[in-house]
């Protein structure tokens, strides 16, 4: 009986998945100017955040990259919530934008989840708005889905292993990550059989090791070890962790690096989740701009 051996995983390379997407996506942009106007996206940014700033830049060079405009409002983080209500209202109302999106997190004093819900959600291209979340959970999944949750699913897809019947884990259960990844894994098409754990959840190490995927949205550093992981288990690693590491600042995922010695597949951070997060909301918007021109 012959055993297998994997030195290491393969790698779900997001930098490479999201160029392919990205290049698919400058054909439609093209064909999208050629009806009318090119595709627009608006980003607006509140405060001096000093992340967010660098978020919204790789978002802009995407647009530069396939052929989107892009427009970005800096808000001062003295601002109050009114000047962003009023802003949010002019855009959705101006027939020269396709997609708005309020890089979060918003300073204190701005209540995010309703900003969220003021975006037309046909603008809506983070895909947060309770309308576009909501036909999720009806089985509608051809509109504008949530970016990090979808490339979860693009990235799972792109490993060609069988999805279907699957045991995954997804270890957090936030709005915008955990619990939308959870409904696209259980979608009929994917078929995963879903476990959602969260802060509360007892034996998360029992829980990885019964999983055939897992799927870490948590945001600390390296907390699920090594060898929770099943073996050939597929794991995606969303989190993104700035550590101190010799002195030097690094980023890192909440999956222990070592789990590459067991899994099939691992998504690496950088360079995984992140990139290709980008290329969804560069889909997004053409997909809300093919709508409208
Ligand atoms: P949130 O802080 O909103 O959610 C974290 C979740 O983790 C919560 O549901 C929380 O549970 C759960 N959690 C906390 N501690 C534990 C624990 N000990 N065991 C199990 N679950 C736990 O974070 P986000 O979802 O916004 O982001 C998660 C990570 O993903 C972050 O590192 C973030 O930077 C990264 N991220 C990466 C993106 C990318 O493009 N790659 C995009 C967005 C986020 P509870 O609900 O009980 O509090």
């Amino acid at each position: 009986m012959p055993v297998r051996h994997y030195v290491t995983a393969r790698i779900i390379d997001g930098r490479a998945l999201g160029a392919i997407i990205e290049k698919g996506l400058t054909n439609e942009a093209e064909a999208i100017e050629k009806r009318g106007r090119a595709p627009h996206l608006v980003v607006v940014i509140v405060g001096d955040d000093a992340a967010s700033h660098v978020y919204v830049r790789n978002k802009q060079r995407a647009c530069e990259r396939i052929g989107i405009k892009s427009t970005r409002h800096d808000l001062p983080s003295t601002s109050n919530p009114s000047d962003l209500i009023d802003l949010v209202d002019n855009l959705n109302k101006d027939e020269g934008v396709d997609g708005i999106l309020v890089q979060s997190p918003l300073p204190d004093g701005f209540d995010e989840i309703s900003i969220t819900e003021m975006i037309d959600p046909e603008k809506d291209v983070d895909g947060f708005h309770p309308v576009n979340l909501g036909r999720i959970v009806t089985g509608k999944v051809d509109g504008l889905l949530p970016c990090t949750p979808s490339a979860v699913i693009r990235m799972l897809e792109s490993t060609g292993e069988r999805l279907a019947g699957k045991k995954a884990l997804v270890v957090g259960r936030s709005r915008i990550v955990g619990m939308p990844s959870a409904l696209l894994l259980a979608q009929k098409g994917v078929d995963a059989t879903v476990t959602i754990s969260h802060s509360q959840s007892q034996d998360l190490r029992r829980l990885c090791l019964d999983s055939d995927i897992i799927v870490a949205a948590v945001g600390r550093p390296g907390m699920i070890k090594s060898d929770w992981v099943k073996k050939d288990a597929i794991v995606i690693d969303v989190g993104i962790n700035r550590v101190e590491v010799d002195g030097a600042s690094r980023l890192v995922g909440d999956v222990e690096k070592e789990a590459s010695e067991r899994a099939s597949w691992v998504t690496p951070v950088p360079g995984g989740v992140g990139p290709m997060t980008i290329a969804m909301l560069m889909r997004n918007t053409i997909k809300a701009a093919s709508d409208r021109i």
